[in-house]
């Protein structure tokens, strides 16, 4: 069982060694980084925020928001936002978690700041020490912000305090909070560190959002497990890439398909500093990695891909091909590696090998529910297992593979939509009757997001005006690249509006 906070998760770490590192700035130990988690602890109990109170970041992706991140959930419960949010969005986000504070770059301008004066939210100004190693920073309140009366309790956060909360895209119209326990998240930063054997000699290539699961949990707290270091970007950037590679000298970097499918495209431009590079391994994870760009990454880069299943309600990781000398299998995505992981089908009884069903885990690192939302808790755990909505097959050797999904997100190049929530924002244009958002195969994301829509009689709208409507309400990411007009939504067999297939129904797929 795992019973270790994040900063416990570090804590005999060398306090000489790099932690944080970024391209082009000095690292940041781990004595630095233990000593910036007590200040801004005593910080933001000055501001009257302390254990379990909900306190969302938005901040552009680099060492700041890695440390942020651990500094912030060693206090209080961190809630990272995708800053490329609209609006509409931040509010939905900051008001659905009863944020107490937001936490923006002073300097940096973002539509989360007019929200959180609308709603009375606490501001709270990072301001980074770019003459300090890389990730230093002080907090600071707004102009004209207060300290609050502190409601919570001071001091260093425990094991079952709540270290993260998340949204997940879901089958409802909109995301799901997803609570993590310091217990959930170190357990899973425990397994992918066990799993990738991971020491103080590692350096991970961190270009993945710092908002999302996978970055925090397999390239950050990883890292910080095993007492390794993590160099952190400002993002995935194909042109920069290798020249990182060459500044950092990785031993691992993770990512998502695409963006591999990406640095592949660039990588015979770059074959000098290919010559250089020396990783140990890579990782892919959030989406499925077809076998032959798992096939042209071992060959580009000289080195085992292991390909791992991850989920945000597992704080990331649940199964994961292992390292040599044991067998990668492409097309799977390796053996459970954190919690159990099961086939299910519909009444709750568990299969055997080679049987179809729903993956389910239980674990140390599986969320204890969905909070306030006793509905989706009650289909989403059976048997004390949690239901994945992924559905799958485990071989006789433990080798799990992935064979579709049952529930209804929109696997983006590993980016998560909800459709039911491009939906509501479809049904409030003026022009628009009925609605049905879904997912259409696309050569390297994998999925991308369409709609079809029908329009109110007589109304003449075009596709270009429904997109730049859905671009004013939505992050870029969700916007449908493709929407159809159409007299009528084609129906199931059972007279229902059915997305999946409606692609290959529509003529989409090729
Ligand atoms: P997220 O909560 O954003 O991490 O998304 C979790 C979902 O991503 C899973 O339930 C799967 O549907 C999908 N996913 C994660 N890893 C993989 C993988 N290696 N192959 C296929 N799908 C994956």
């Amino acid at each position: 069982m795992s019973d270790t906070t994040i900063e416990g998760l570090f804590a005999s770490a060398n306090t000489e060694a790099s932690a944080i590192e970024a391209p082009g700035q000095p690292p940041m130990s781990y004595g630095a980084l233990s000593k910036l988690v007590s200040v801004t602890t005593r910080q933001l109990n000055a501001f009257g925020i302390g254990r379990n109170d909900p306190v969302a970041i938005v901040l552009p992706n680099g060492p700041e928001m890695a440390t942020a991140f651990v500094a912030i959930a060693s206090a209080a419960t961190s809630a990272p936002l995708n800053p490329a949010y609209q609006a509409d969005e931040f509010d939905f986000y900051l008001t659905d978690l009863k944020a107490r504070a937001l936490v923006v770059q002073k300097g940096v301008d973002t539509p989360a700041r007019e929200i959180v004066k609308k709603h009375g939210i606490m501001l709270i100004e990072l301001v980074p020490d770019e003459t300090s190693p890389a990730g230093s920073f002080t907090l600071q309140l707004g102009d004209g912000v207060t300290a609050t009366e502190m409601t919570a309790e001071s001091g260093s956060a425990g094991v079952d305090d709540v270290a993260l909360v998340l949204h997940t895209s879901g089958t409802t119209s909109r995301p799901k909070i997803v609570p993590l326990s310091h217990r959930n998240v170190c357990a899973s930063a425990i397994s992918v560190s066990k799993t990738l054997e991971l020491d103080s000699n590692d350096r991970c290539l961190n270009i993945m959002p710092l908002f999302h699961i996978h970055g925090l949990i397999a390239a950050v707290l990883s890292s910080l497990s095993a007492g390794a270091c993590v160099s952190c970007t400002p993002g995935f950037n194909a042109l920069k890439f290798f020249s990182w590679m060459d500044e950092v000298k990785p031993s691992w970097y993770t990512a998502v398909p695409t963006m591999h499918q990406t640095i592949l495209a660039r990588a015979p431009r770059n074959a000098e500093s290919l010559k250089r590079a020396n990783l140990r391994f890579v990782r892919s994870s959030s989406a499925a990695l077809p076998p032959q760009v798992l096939e042209s990454l071992e060959e580009t880069f000289g080195c085992r891909v292991v390909e791992a299943y991850g989920m945000t309600e597992a704080a990331h990781q649940m199964a994961c091909n292992p390292l040599p000398p044991q067998a990668r299998k492409p097309g799977t995505v390796g053996i459970a590696a954190g919690p159990e992981v099961s086939i299910m089908n519909d009444a709750g009884d568990l299969l055997s090998v080679g049987e179809v069903g729903e993956i389910v885990i239980r674990g140390d690192n599986v969320t204890a529910g969905y909070q306030n939302n006793d509905e989706a808790n009650a289909t989403a755990f059976t048997n004390g297992w949690f239901r994945t909505g992924d559905q799958g097959t485990l071989d006789d050797e433990g080798y799990l593979t992935i064979t579709g999904r049952l529930k209804e997100i929109i696997n983006r190049g590993g980016e998560k939509i909800s459709p039911r929530e491009v939906d509501e924002v479809l049904l409030d244009h003026p022009d628009i009757a009925q609605v049905v958002t879904f997912a259409v195969p696309h050569d390297k994301l994998g999925e991308d997001v369409a709609a079809a829509v029908v329009l109110i009689d007589n109304s003449e709208t075009s596709e270009r005006a429904i997109r730049d409507f859905a671009g004013t309400r939505l992050a870029d990411f969700k916007v449908p690249r493709k929407v159809i007009i159409l007299d009528e939504i084609p129906k199931g067999a059972t007279g229902k509006m059915q997305r999946i297939g409606l692609a290959k129904k529509l003529g989409l797929v090729k």
